[in-house]
């Protein structure tokens, strides 16, 4: 099997047996970024020179037998990560010149555990958006039909894995970002519980909704990617102090008895029926391996799209507020004085969604309209989590779509803000409660991929895991490629 075929398990597997090099399978990847990076524009940064000399050093740790599970894997990180001596570009013409001055813990955690980074993936400014279409660097095309979306805001990360130009990336999610990326690329895209994984060095949107995971092809990957991203870590003060969990080692679980529940907001209108059959089907899939269905209700769901509005912009808007053309990124020219300076800095820096996000946020922090706007919205989460805490007493894990529709076109909803906000619906609630979710392959509509989504209380990371396994043993859904790529 061709080396860009395996998954990292694989490419591990056979880094420890020596059947090939780090420096090989880093330079077969390096040379199918070349090929075909130019048709998708995944990547920001190829850092080859770096990555061959990472490889080389683990090459020598596999030599001494001193490795850890992923020593010599490649992968690649969403350029949302500062990384030391690299362009760290947050997919936003501000930081178009930022060469970060130190690692994020997620990075340092990947080098220490001797991962070969590729380089830098495309994404969407800030990290706001759906399709990957708001990045400075141009829009990213889904390998499924280069004439749609890879879905966003961690495009580039879900198009460079689903065309195999990395075996794994990370990604970051504020409303969906790692999950309605990986369903509309047939990928493996799990956020974790709020705070498992360091925000430190990962630039903020929303601080208290983002969260960082992988995207993979298989559950397995997504374990062993886990288990080298988590992590409590001082530099963060969200970080939680939890015990270590081996998040491969249930895997192998039986879901005999699993409970799985079914809500029905998530099934109403707005749910294109070709991408309902796929998940009935899935869950159909479910109830062979031995899970009861229980249907659910989240009653406040369809509130989660307004108040994630008040919330994500409101955080955004204080923290972009570091951008101003003195500390970081690009400065105007010749700027008149001070305002001048922030003005013009701001205006030609930022792109359009990033200025309408920190325009919403101002106004709904401003005096007068704190309490109107964002004190109702936080209520309103408080409501959104209460659904769940109260469908997890019932049952073990929710399953429903992860997007409402398949990939669009590019183009398509650029105009129209409501709709593009609508493909999170399914997606952004999980974020409000601080759960963890995942999506992963169910098949394909109109031959594009679908994805499904599963929800876990708290800390639940490694049932969800074993719960996307099992369903990976018994499907081939996640092994298919995209045509031109394989
Ligand atoms: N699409 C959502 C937004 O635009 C979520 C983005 C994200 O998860 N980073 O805000």
């Amino acid at each position: 099997m061709s080396l860009y075929r395996k998954s990292l398990a694989e490419l591990a597997a056979g880094l420890h047996t020596k059947q090939f090099s780090s420096v090989e399978v880093t330079q077969h990847f390096l040379d199918r970024i070349a090929k075909h990076d130019k048709t998708l524009n995944s990547f920001v940064s190829i850092t080859a020179e770096q990555a061959l000399a990472q490889a080389k050093q683990a090459d020598a740790q596999l030599a001494k037998g001193s490795m850890a599970a992923l020593t010599g894997v490649p992968l690649a990180q969403k350029d949302i990560f500062c990384t030391q001596g690299v362009k760290t570009s947050c997919g936003s013409k501000m930081l178009d010149n930022f060469i970060a001055p130190y690692d994020a813990t997620v990075v340092s955690k990947c080098k220490q555990a001797g991962l070969v980074m590729l380089g830098k993936l495309n994404m969407d400014e800030f990290a706001m958006g759906s399709s990957n279409e708001t990045s400075y660097y141009g829009p990213v095309k889904n390998p499924w039909d280069t004439t749609r979306v890879p879905g966003g805001s961690s495009g580039g990360s879900a198009a460079a894995v689903a065309a195999r130009l990395t075996p794994a990336a990370t990604g970051t999610d504020t409303g969906g970002s790692i999950r309605q990326p990986a369903a509309l690329c047939n990928l493996t895209g799990l956020k974790p519980t709020y705070g498992l994984v360091s925000r430190w060095g990962m630039i903020a949107f929303a601080s208290s909704l983002d969260q960082a995971g992988p995207i993979t092809q298989t559950a397995e990957d997504a374990a062993l990617l886990l288990n080298t991203m988590v992590g409590f870590d001082d530099k963060d003060s969200t970080s939680l102090n939890r015990p270590t969990v081996n998040y491969t080692a249930s895997l192998k679980d039986s879901l005999q008895g699993l409970r799985i529940g079914l809500p029905k907001e998530y099934f109403a209108a707005g749910l294109n029926s070709d991408v309902a059959k796929v998940i009935e089907t899935a869950i159909a899939e479910y109830k062979k391996l031995g899970a009861t269905i229980t249907d659910i209700s989240l009653p406040n769901s369809h509130l989660s799209v307004p108040a994630y509005y008040v919330i994500a912009p409101a955080e955004c808007s204080s923290n972009l507020s570091r951008f101003d053309g003195v500390r970081f990124g690009y400065r105007c020219n010749d700027p008149k004085d001070l305002n001048d300076l922030y003005q013009r800095s701001r205006g030609e820096g930022f792109g359009a969604e990033v200025k309408r996000r920190i325009m919403i946020g101002t106004y709904a922090l401003s005096a007068g309209y704190y309490d109107a706007y964002y004190l109702k919205a936080q209520k309103v989460r408080r409501l959104i989590s209460d659904d769940f805490k109260r469908a997890f007493e019932k049952v073990d894990v929710i399953m429903g779509p992860t997007s409402p529709n398949t990939a669009f076109k590019l183009g398509e909803h650029s105009d129209d803000p409501i709709t593009m906000y609508l493909c999170d619906i399914y997606t952004i609630a999980v974020n409000l409660a601080g759960l963890p979710g995942m999506s992963i392959p169910a098949g394909f509509a109109h031959n594009l991929p679908v994805g499904l989504q599963l929800v876990g209380n708290y800390f639940s990371e490694a049932k969800l895991l074993n719960i996307a396994h099992q369903y990976q043993q018994v499907t081939n859904w996640h092994t298919q490629m995209p045509k031109g790529f394989e």
